[in-house]
Protein backbone atom coordinates (compact mmCIF):
# COMPACT_ATOMS: atom_id res chain seq x y z
CA UNK A 1 0.00 0.00 0.00
CA UNK A 2 1.05 3.45 -0.39
CA UNK A 3 0.12 6.55 2.09
CA UNK A 4 -3.45 7.11 2.87
CA UNK A 5 -4.72 10.53 2.47
CA UNK A 6 -8.32 11.36 3.62
CA UNK A 7 -10.91 13.89 3.36
CA UNK A 8 -11.35 15.89 7.13
CA UNK A 9 -14.02 15.93 8.34
CA UNK A 10 -15.28 19.57 9.82
CA UNK A 11 -17.04 19.80 12.99
CA UNK A 12 -18.53 23.52 13.99
CA UNK A 13 -19.06 23.85 17.52
CA UNK A 14 -19.64 27.67 18.73
CA UNK A 15 -16.08 28.31 20.51
CA UNK A 16 -14.12 27.27 17.02
CA UNK A 17 -13.01 30.05 14.67
CA UNK A 18 -11.49 30.41 11.02
CA UNK A 19 -7.92 29.01 11.42
CA UNK A 20 -8.64 25.80 10.12
CA UNK A 21 -8.89 27.63 6.72
CA UNK A 22 -6.61 30.54 6.87
CA UNK A 23 -3.90 28.72 8.60
CA UNK A 24 -4.32 25.14 7.59
CA UNK A 25 -5.88 25.33 4.46
CA UNK A 26 -8.95 23.18 5.43
CA UNK A 27 -11.86 24.17 2.99
CA UNK A 28 -14.17 25.53 5.57
CA UNK A 29 -17.45 27.67 4.49
CA UNK A 30 -18.64 31.67 5.59
CA UNK A 31 -19.52 30.71 9.22
CA UNK A 32 -17.26 31.89 12.48
CA UNK A 33 -17.05 28.73 14.09
CA UNK A 34 -15.07 26.10 12.58
CA UNK A 35 -13.70 23.68 16.20
CA UNK A 36 -12.16 20.86 14.96
CA UNK A 37 -11.13 18.79 11.46
CA UNK A 38 -11.07 15.13 12.04
CA UNK A 39 -8.25 13.96 10.40
CA UNK A 40 -7.95 10.16 10.73
CA UNK A 41 -11.46 8.69 12.55
CA UNK A 42 -12.89 5.60 13.13
CA UNK A 43 -15.90 6.18 15.33
CA UNK A 44 -19.73 5.46 14.50
CA UNK A 45 -20.86 8.16 11.65
CA UNK A 46 -17.23 10.01 11.65
CA UNK A 47 -15.64 7.64 9.66
CA UNK A 48 -12.06 9.62 7.41
CA UNK A 49 -12.60 8.70 3.78
CA UNK A 50 -9.62 8.44 1.54
CA UNK A 51 -9.43 11.01 -1.21
CA UNK A 52 -6.87 9.95 -3.90
CA UNK A 53 -5.22 6.75 -5.21
CA UNK A 54 -6.43 2.70 -4.89
CA UNK A 55 -8.44 2.97 -2.35
CA UNK A 56 -10.34 6.05 -3.22
CA UNK A 57 -13.70 6.58 -1.61
CA UNK A 58 -13.03 3.46 0.99
CA UNK A 59 -13.57 4.70 4.70
CA UNK A 60 -10.99 4.24 7.41
CA UNK A 61 -13.82 1.27 8.69
CA UNK A 62 -13.36 -0.50 5.53
CA UNK A 63 -9.39 -0.57 5.55
CA UNK A 64 -9.83 -1.47 9.23
CA UNK A 65 -12.25 -4.54 8.59
CA UNK A 66 -10.60 -5.41 4.81
CA UNK A 67 -6.93 -4.57 5.11
CA UNK A 68 -5.98 -5.04 8.72
CA UNK A 69 -2.27 -6.93 8.27
CA UNK A 70 -1.02 -4.15 5.50
CA UNK A 71 -2.40 -1.32 7.83
CA UNK A 72 -1.59 -2.37 11.18
CA UNK A 73 1.10 -5.31 10.56
CA UNK A 74 0.74 -8.61 11.35
CA UNK A 75 1.68 -7.84 15.54
CA UNK A 76 -0.84 -5.10 16.07
CA UNK A 77 -4.20 -6.02 14.40
CA UNK A 78 -6.77 -3.63 16.06
CA UNK A 79 -10.75 -4.52 15.71
CA UNK A 80 -10.87 -0.21 15.24
CA UNK A 81 -8.50 2.17 14.42
CA UNK A 82 -6.99 3.03 17.65
CA UNK A 83 -6.27 6.86 17.11
CA UNK A 84 -8.49 9.66 17.17
CA UNK A 85 -6.37 12.31 15.12
CA UNK A 86 -7.72 16.18 15.16
CA UNK A 87 -6.71 19.91 14.27
CA UNK A 88 -8.94 21.55 16.85
CA UNK A 89 -9.14 25.90 16.18
CA UNK A 90 -10.23 27.43 20.00
CA UNK A 91 -10.94 31.25 19.13
CA UNK A 92 -13.11 30.86 22.29
CA UNK A 93 -12.34 29.02 25.18
CA UNK A 94 -13.14 25.18 25.55
CA UNK A 95 -15.26 24.25 28.94
CA UNK A 96 -13.26 22.49 32.02
CA UNK A 97 -13.79 18.88 30.79
CA UNK A 98 -12.78 15.75 32.01
CA UNK A 99 -12.62 12.18 30.30
CA UNK A 100 -12.90 8.71 31.62
CA UNK A 101 -10.34 5.80 31.48
CA UNK A 102 -10.96 2.97 29.72
CA UNK A 103 -11.97 0.96 32.30
CA UNK A 104 -15.07 3.37 33.20
CA UNK A 105 -15.71 4.41 29.71
CA UNK A 106 -17.33 1.24 28.70
CA UNK A 107 -20.06 1.75 31.89
CA UNK A 108 -21.08 4.15 30.02
CA UNK A 109 -21.33 2.49 26.75
CA UNK A 110 -19.71 -1.12 25.86
CA UNK A 111 -18.64 0.46 22.24
CA UNK A 112 -16.10 3.50 23.86
CA UNK A 113 -12.77 3.88 25.08
CA UNK A 114 -11.08 6.05 27.33
CA UNK A 115 -9.74 8.83 26.31
CA UNK A 116 -5.64 9.88 26.65
CA UNK A 117 -4.47 12.77 24.49
CA UNK A 118 -2.19 15.23 23.63
CA UNK A 119 -1.64 18.35 21.77
CA UNK A 120 0.72 19.64 20.23
CA UNK A 121 0.48 23.65 19.61
CA UNK A 122 0.63 25.31 16.49
CA UNK A 123 -0.09 28.70 17.24
CA UNK A 124 -0.96 30.61 20.41
CA UNK A 125 -2.08 34.50 20.45
CA UNK A 126 0.29 36.08 22.83
CA UNK A 127 -0.71 35.03 26.60
CA UNK A 128 -2.90 31.84 25.48
CA UNK A 129 -3.23 29.74 28.30
CA UNK A 130 -3.44 25.30 29.03
CA UNK A 131 -5.60 24.31 32.05
CA UNK A 132 -4.43 20.87 32.96
CA UNK A 133 -4.81 19.33 36.20
CA UNK A 134 -5.75 20.57 39.51
CA UNK A 135 -3.47 22.71 42.11
CA UNK A 136 -1.62 20.38 44.08
CA UNK A 137 -3.76 18.87 47.04
CA UNK A 138 -7.38 19.82 46.04
CA UNK A 139 -9.62 16.95 46.50
CA UNK A 140 -13.08 15.90 45.14
CA UNK A 141 -15.20 17.92 48.00
CA UNK A 142 -13.20 21.17 47.62
CA UNK A 143 -13.76 20.57 43.64
CA UNK A 144 -17.36 20.20 43.54
CA UNK A 145 -18.11 23.17 45.96
CA UNK A 146 -16.11 25.00 43.64
CA UNK A 147 -18.12 23.93 40.86
CA UNK A 148 -21.37 24.66 42.43
CA UNK A 149 -20.01 28.03 43.20
CA UNK A 150 -18.41 28.92 40.02
CA UNK A 151 -14.96 29.61 41.24
CA UNK A 152 -13.31 26.90 39.71
CA UNK A 153 -10.65 28.49 37.97
CA UNK A 154 -9.00 29.02 41.50
CA UNK A 155 -8.20 24.98 42.10
CA UNK A 156 -6.67 24.21 38.28
CA UNK A 157 -3.28 24.20 37.15
CA UNK A 158 -2.96 26.25 33.77
CA UNK A 159 0.61 28.03 32.19
CA UNK A 160 0.46 30.39 29.25
CA UNK A 161 1.63 28.53 25.28
CA UNK A 162 3.76 29.09 23.05
CA UNK A 163 3.98 27.42 18.71
CA UNK A 164 5.90 23.66 19.91
CA UNK A 165 4.87 23.33 23.17
CA UNK A 166 3.24 19.67 23.46
CA UNK A 167 1.34 18.52 27.17
CA UNK A 168 0.28 14.75 27.55
CA UNK A 169 -3.16 14.46 29.34
CA UNK A 170 -4.04 11.01 30.66
CA UNK A 171 -7.46 10.06 30.85
CA UNK A 172 -9.06 11.40 33.86
CA UNK A 173 -6.96 14.35 34.24
CA UNK A 174 -8.75 17.93 34.37
CA UNK A 175 -8.11 20.17 31.39
CA UNK A 176 -9.56 23.17 29.07
CA UNK A 177 -8.24 24.50 26.37
CA UNK A 178 -8.01 28.51 26.41
CA UNK A 179 -9.24 30.85 23.86
CA UNK A 180 -6.55 32.18 20.87
CA UNK A 181 -4.63 28.26 20.36
CA UNK A 182 -4.53 26.42 17.13
CA UNK A 183 -2.98 22.85 17.89
CA UNK A 184 -2.66 19.05 16.81
CA UNK A 185 -4.65 16.74 19.23
CA UNK A 186 -3.65 12.53 18.92
CA UNK A 187 -5.97 11.42 21.39
CA UNK A 188 -7.54 7.53 21.90
CA UNK A 189 -10.27 6.72 19.53
CA UNK A 190 -13.16 8.09 22.02
CA UNK A 191 -15.85 10.44 21.69
CA UNK A 192 -16.87 10.67 25.83
CA UNK A 193 -16.48 13.97 27.44
CA UNK A 194 -17.17 14.92 30.98
CA UNK A 195 -18.18 19.03 31.24
CA UNK A 196 -17.20 19.84 34.37
CA UNK A 197 -17.91 23.97 33.86
CA UNK A 198 -18.61 26.49 31.73
CA UNK A 199 -17.38 29.51 32.73
CA UNK A 200 -20.79 30.32 33.44
CA UNK A 201 -21.42 31.05 29.83
CA UNK A 202 -24.45 30.53 27.90
CA UNK A 203 -25.17 28.07 24.92
CA UNK A 204 -26.45 29.48 21.84
CA UNK A 205 -30.02 29.02 22.51
CA UNK A 206 -29.48 31.65 25.61
CA UNK A 207 -28.91 28.63 28.74
CA UNK A 208 -25.95 27.07 30.02
CA UNK A 209 -24.90 24.24 27.69
CA UNK A 210 -25.72 20.63 29.87
CA UNK A 211 -22.98 19.67 32.60
CA UNK A 212 -22.32 16.18 34.11
CA UNK A 213 -20.21 16.93 37.43
CA UNK A 214 -21.43 13.80 39.06
CA UNK A 215 -19.79 11.80 35.95
CA UNK A 216 -17.46 13.96 35.27
CA UNK A 217 -16.04 14.00 39.32
CA UNK A 218 -16.49 9.84 39.58
CA UNK A 219 -13.89 9.86 36.56
CA UNK A 220 -11.21 12.48 37.99
CA UNK A 221 -7.83 11.14 39.17
CA UNK A 222 -7.42 13.40 42.43
CA UNK A 223 -3.88 11.97 42.41
CA UNK A 224 -2.64 13.65 39.49
CA UNK A 225 -2.57 16.87 40.89
CA UNK A 226 -0.99 19.37 38.46
CA UNK A 227 0.41 18.46 34.72
CA UNK A 228 2.68 21.38 32.90
CA UNK A 229 4.09 21.04 29.22
CA UNK A 230 6.42 18.23 28.28
CA UNK A 231 9.99 18.46 27.61
CA UNK A 232 10.83 16.80 24.60
CA UNK A 233 13.74 14.40 24.47
CA UNK A 234 16.21 14.92 21.67
CA UNK A 235 16.57 11.08 19.46
CA UNK A 236 18.38 12.58 16.92
CA UNK A 237 20.14 15.76 15.48
CA UNK A 238 22.10 16.67 12.38
CA UNK A 239 22.95 19.71 10.42
CA UNK A 240 19.11 20.20 8.68
CA UNK A 241 17.38 17.63 10.74
CA UNK A 242 16.05 17.15 14.39
CA UNK A 243 14.02 14.34 15.67
CA UNK A 244 12.38 14.67 19.00
CA UNK A 245 10.36 12.27 21.31
CA UNK A 246 7.53 14.34 22.94
CA UNK A 247 5.63 11.79 24.20
CA UNK A 248 5.49 7.86 25.33
CA UNK A 249 2.78 6.79 26.55
CA UNK A 250 0.60 3.39 26.90
CA UNK A 251 -1.51 4.09 24.20
CA UNK A 252 0.64 6.31 21.52
CA UNK A 253 4.25 7.64 20.58
CA UNK A 254 4.67 11.45 19.22
CA UNK A 255 8.11 12.37 17.85
CA UNK A 256 8.66 15.44 16.32
CA UNK A 257 10.97 16.05 12.81
CA UNK A 258 11.74 19.73 12.57
CA UNK A 259 13.80 19.53 9.21
CA UNK A 260 15.24 22.91 7.95
CA UNK A 261 15.52 24.18 3.84
CA UNK A 262 14.71 20.95 1.85
CA UNK A 263 16.65 19.14 4.62
CA UNK A 264 14.90 15.24 4.25
CA UNK A 265 13.77 12.64 6.69
CA UNK A 266 12.23 9.49 6.80
CA UNK A 267 10.12 6.90 8.30
CA UNK A 268 11.98 3.20 8.51
CA UNK A 269 9.46 0.45 8.01
CA UNK A 270 8.97 -0.93 11.75
CA UNK A 271 5.66 -3.00 11.04
CA UNK A 272 3.27 -0.56 12.55
CA UNK A 273 1.52 2.60 11.10
CA UNK A 274 2.16 6.06 11.60
CA UNK A 275 0.28 9.26 11.07
CA UNK A 276 2.57 12.25 9.74
CA UNK A 277 0.79 15.64 10.38
CA UNK A 278 2.80 18.49 8.65
CA UNK A 279 1.98 21.42 11.45
CA UNK A 280 4.55 24.09 9.59
CA UNK A 281 5.95 24.11 6.31
CA UNK A 282 4.98 21.57 3.84
CA UNK A 283 7.12 18.24 2.78
CA UNK A 284 7.15 16.17 -0.76
CA UNK A 285 6.50 12.21 0.54
CA UNK A 286 8.19 9.67 -1.52
CA UNK A 287 7.17 6.14 -1.52
CA UNK A 288 8.58 3.27 -3.94
CA UNK A 289 8.92 6.63 -6.40
CA UNK A 290 5.55 7.94 -6.13
CA UNK A 291 5.28 11.68 -4.69
CA UNK A 292 2.92 13.36 -3.21
CA UNK A 293 2.86 16.81 -1.71
CA UNK A 294 1.66 17.83 2.07
CA UNK A 295 1.20 21.45 2.91
CA UNK A 296 0.46 22.23 6.01
CA UNK A 297 -2.05 21.27 7.64
CA UNK A 298 -2.48 18.04 6.04
CA UNK A 299 -2.02 14.75 7.48
CA UNK A 300 -1.50 11.25 6.24
CA UNK A 301 -1.35 7.42 7.35
CA UNK A 302 1.54 5.56 6.67
CA UNK A 303 0.53 2.29 6.60
CA UNK A 304 2.64 -0.86 8.71
CA UNK A 305 3.26 -2.68 4.88
CA UNK A 306 3.78 0.11 2.79
CA UNK A 307 5.74 -0.16 -0.41
CA UNK A 308 8.73 0.68 0.57
CA UNK A 309 10.73 3.25 3.49
CA UNK A 310 8.79 6.78 3.33
CA UNK A 311 10.62 9.59 2.96
CA UNK A 312 9.60 13.32 3.20
CA UNK A 313 11.58 16.20 2.03
CA UNK A 314 10.96 19.77 3.37
CA UNK A 315 10.28 22.48 0.41
CA UNK A 316 11.73 25.10 2.65
CA UNK A 317 11.19 23.68 6.41
CA UNK A 318 8.96 22.37 8.01
CA UNK A 319 7.48 20.49 11.20
CA UNK A 320 6.06 17.22 10.84
CA UNK A 321 4.74 15.28 13.82
CA UNK A 322 4.65 11.40 13.70
CA UNK A 323 2.20 9.43 15.40
CA UNK A 324 2.19 5.84 16.07
CA UNK A 325 1.47 2.97 18.79
CA UNK A 326 3.97 1.71 21.16
ZN1 LIG B 1 -10.17 16.55 26.12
Amino acid sequence: MQPLVFEPILKRIRWGGRRLGSVLGKPIGKHADYAESWEIADHGDDQSIVSVGDFLNWTLRQLVENKSHELFGAERICKQFPLLIKFLDAHDRLSLQVHPDDELAVKYDPQENGKTEAWVIIEAEPGSRLYAGLKEGVGRDELDSALQAGTAEDLLHSFTVTAGDCVFIPAGTVHAIGEGILLAEIQQMSDITFRLFDWGRLGSDGEPRELHIEDGLAATDFTRGSVSPISPRTIAEDDGHRLEELVRGEYFVIHRHTLKNRATASVSPDNRFHVLMVVDGAVTLNCAGETMTLDRGRTALVPAECDGEVQFAAHDGAVVIDSFLP
